[in-house]
This record gives structure tokens, C-alpha cells and sequence, in this order.
């Protein structure tokens, strides 16, 4: 009889894992809300999935949203001056999640995998841990619902060092070559720009990451989505006036009355394994590794631990799954883990003097531009070029 594994939380991590599972192991998805409601509910993300994510997403077989805009550049500016313009490797696309899940979901009921809808409760886990081989606790940042513990080399700050701030928006010409756009505003924050595909067509995603209490921390008390658009273009027109000149006015507002959102993380990793009462549970994505979203990783972090939970798990598929296992699965992921969190906790503070210096030289080479961007689909190169050289 194949092994049990009940996945928590229907997100990037949990998805990849059931399509992933499914074939060799008697999954259940324990799922919290449904397709629809997850249509009609608010953004969450801006949803980055850069070339390696959507090779896994291939490798497993998920569906595929070929109307995505194809990101192939990253644009970077440093104040008002454009400093280059860095050609990814692979594609990279941005599908409003809402979208992408909705869609998911229903393709893998087509394909007979059992969905369970109910939140679930801290109340029902042993009994739950009770009906499976595996529990594996994908709850996103409302997680975790089990009690890993805290890595706290890996977990620096206590507070946000960001608020994030995020509309997705028609009446934006994107910029070109089509791709993403950072502007730095040293002190203030940062904006990104990103060519998304929504339910209803094509949309620029603008996302500021405010310093706490800077000159972009100015949404507080916005509640409704006209006023959030008002804000946003008062501050685009104030702060960033190469975006707004690619603002039409009469055309700029959000698709839909929930895209739009306010949050901010505080980043915490947690050891992702744990035994309740002799089943082992194992920790992916937000649950057990939540980032400021600043570099852009969190989804791409899921989808490679969940991978990495995949190859762990089918290395073992015959052998009893017990701590040994977590151990394994841990050791597996703990240096790009490792490389995404110091890379993003570094770029919530001002840059180290010797990447300033890259940044500025990546101006007048096309080379250093490339390898700067390239760090978005190959996080351990980031952390080597921060902290190893
Ligand atoms: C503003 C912002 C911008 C971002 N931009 C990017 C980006 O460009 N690129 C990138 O890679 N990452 C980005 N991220 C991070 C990314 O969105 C997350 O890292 C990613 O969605 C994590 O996937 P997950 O599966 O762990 O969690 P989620 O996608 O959040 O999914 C968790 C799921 O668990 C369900 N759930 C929760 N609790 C329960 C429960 N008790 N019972 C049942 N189900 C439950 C939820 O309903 C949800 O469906 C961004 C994050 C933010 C906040």
C-alpha cells in the first residue's frame, strides 16, 4: 500500500508537492479555501517564478500559462539615473496567483487527487497525524501550524524591515526592452515594476517595499482600493517620475477592488522537521523559511525545497520515514536556504561598499549587468558575490 502524506496549505509549495507526489504516494491536499474564493480574494504576492521554478513547475507537469508576459531583462535604477539594463538567463513570468492556484487546484481534482477543504486546527493535528505516514505543513506566512523550531542563525531581525505595498495596475506602458524595473531611492525603499498576467489580461504590477516610517511609507489609513490608486499615483508622481511618465492618467487603476494590499513580513527560518507522537512532519516554503520579499525568492525558495522534499522522500520511498528523514531533507536544502536569507536580509540594508561598486561598473559592462541579474534565478551566486569575495 503507498505511504499516506497529507499536505497542508494549497500555495506555490504545497501545489508543486502534490503534483509532484502523486504518482508514487496516497496524497490528500487539506485545503482552506476554494478555487473560487481564492479568484475573487485578494492579491498576495507579485509572484516572481524566474526560469529554474518554472523548470521544476515543467518537470512535474503543472499547468503552464503561456500568455504570461516573458521576462528576459531586469532594469535597475538608482535614484533618478538609470544604471543598466541585465539580461536573464531563462524566462521568468508573473501570474497573479489567484489565477495560478484557482487553475491548479482544479487540475488536479481532474486528475483524481483528493482535496480536503476546512482550515485546518492546532486542535486536530494529532489526530490528523494519526491518518498519515507524513504530514507536511505548507501553510504560507499564517503558518506554521506545528511547533519547528526557530533556526536562529538564519533568523537576525524581530521586526519588518519593509512594509510592502503592492496594486496591480492597467495604464502603465512597460518599460523596454519588457522586463522588471527597480529603482532604488537610497534611504526611502524600493519600487519594482512587474509585466503580470491576470484574470482580466495583462497588468504592470507596481510594488514599493518602504523603509519603515521613509518618505514611500505614506499608505497608512488608506482602505479602499480608489484611494490606495490616489496615493500610489501621488507618490509615483512625487518620487519616481520616469514611472510616472509612463502613466496614463485616465487609464491608470487597479483590475479589480482586492488588487491591491498592505503587509509586512518579519523574516524568521525555522528547522523544517518535527516529530507529533512518532509521524513525521516536514516544513515547506513560508511556514519554515519567510523573507522580506525584496529579492523576489520566496515562491522560487518553495519550489526548490519542494523539490528537494520530493527527491528526499522518493531516496526513502521504501525505508519507515522518521526523524532520519527530516535530517536529510534539511541537509539537502540548508545551503541555498542558507544563501537566499543572508542575501535578503543583506539587501534590506544598505549595500556593502564592493556591490555598490558592481552596481556602478554594470553601467559600462554589459557582463557584470548580466551576472547582477542572474542572481534573481541563482541566489547562491548573490551570496558569494556578498560575502565570499
Ligand atoms: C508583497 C509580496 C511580494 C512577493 N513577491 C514575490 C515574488 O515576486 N517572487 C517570489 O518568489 N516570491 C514572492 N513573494 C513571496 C511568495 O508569495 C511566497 O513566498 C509564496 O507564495 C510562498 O508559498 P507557500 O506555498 O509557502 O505559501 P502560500 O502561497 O501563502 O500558500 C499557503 C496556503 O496555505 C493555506 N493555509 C494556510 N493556513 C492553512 C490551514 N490552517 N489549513 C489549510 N490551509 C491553510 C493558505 O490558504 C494558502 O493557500 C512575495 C510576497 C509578498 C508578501
Amino acid at each position: 500500500m503507498s505511504k499516506r502524506i497529507g499536505i497542508i496549505g494549497s500555495g506555490t509549495a504545497g501545489l508543486q508537492l502534490a503534483y509532484s507526489l502523486h504518482k508514487d504516494f496516497d496524497v490528500t491536499l487539506l485545503h482552506y479555501e476554494e478555487p473560487d474564493e481564492i479568484r475573487r480574494g485578494r492579491i498576495q504576492s507579485t509572484q516572481v517564478h524566474f526560469h529554474p521554478t518554472l523548470l521544476r513547475e515543467q518537470r512535474f507537469l503543472m499547468p503552464e500559462t503561456d500568455a504570461a508576459p516573458s521576462i528576459r531583462t531586469i532594469h535597475f535604477n538608482m535614484g533618478q539615473q538609470k544604471l543598466f539594463v541585465g539580461r536573464l538567463k531563462g524566462k521568468a513570468t508573473s501570474v497573479d496567483q489567484r489565477l495560478a492556484y484557482a487553475k491548479t487546484m482544479d487540475d488536479l481534482a481532474r486528475q483524481g487527487v483528493r482535496l480536503r477543504n476546512g482550515r485546518v486546527m492546532r486542535n486536530e493535528l494529532e489526530s490528523l497525524a494519526e491518518s498519515y505516514e507524513l504530514l507536511i505543513d505548507a501553510t504560507g506566512k499564517s503558518g506554521p501550524l506545528f511547533s519547528f523550531p526557530v533556526d536562529a542563525e538564519l533568523t537576525p531581525f524581530h521586526t519588518p524591515q519593509r512594509k510592502c505595498i503592492v496594486g496591480y495596475f492597467t495604464g502603465v506602458s512597460p518599460v523596454e526592452p519588457e522586463g522588471i524595473s527597480i529603482t532604488v531611492l537610497p534611504g526611502a525603499g524600493e519600487m519594482f515594476e512587474i509585466p503580470a498576467l491576470t484574470e482580466q489580461g495583462r497588468v504592470t504590477i507596481l510594488f514599493i517595499e518602504a523603509q519603515p516610517d521613509g518618505i514611500l511609507d505614506a499608505f497608512k489609513g488608506v482602505r479602499t482600493a480608489r484611494d490606495f490608486t490616489d496615493r500610489m499615483k501621488s507618490i509615483v508622481q512625487d518620487h519616481l517620475p520616469e514611472v510616472y511618465g509612463r502613466i496614463d492618467p485616465d487609464r491608470f487603476s487597479l483590475t479589480d477592488e482586492a488588487a491591491y494590499l498592505q503587509t509586512a513580513i518579519t523574516p524568521v527560518v525555522h528547522h523544517p522537521y518535527f516529530m507529533l507522537n512518532g509521524t513525521l512532519v516536514l516544513g515547506c516554503g513560508d511556514s519554515v523559511i519567510l523573507a522580506d520579499p525584496i529579492t523576489g525568492q520566496g515562491c522560487n525558495t518553495a519550489s526548490y525545497c519542494a523539490e528537494q522534499l520530493f527527491e528526499t522522500l522518493m531516496a526513502h520511498k521504501e525505508s519507515p520515514w522518521d526523524e532520519q528523514i527530516g535530517i536529510d531533507y534539511r541537509n539537502r536544502t540548508k545551503s541555498y536556504v542558507t544563501a537566499v536569507t543572508e542575501w535578503t536580509n543583506a539587501m534590506t540594508e544598505p549595500l556593502p561598499e564592493h556591490i555598490v561598486q558592481m552596481l556602478t561598473q554594470a553601467a559600462t559592462d554589459q557582463e557584470t549587468a548580466d551576472r547582477i541579474v542572474h542572481w534573481f534565478e541563482n541566489p547562491p551566486k548573490a551570496h558569494e558575490a556578498f560575502f565570499l569575495t
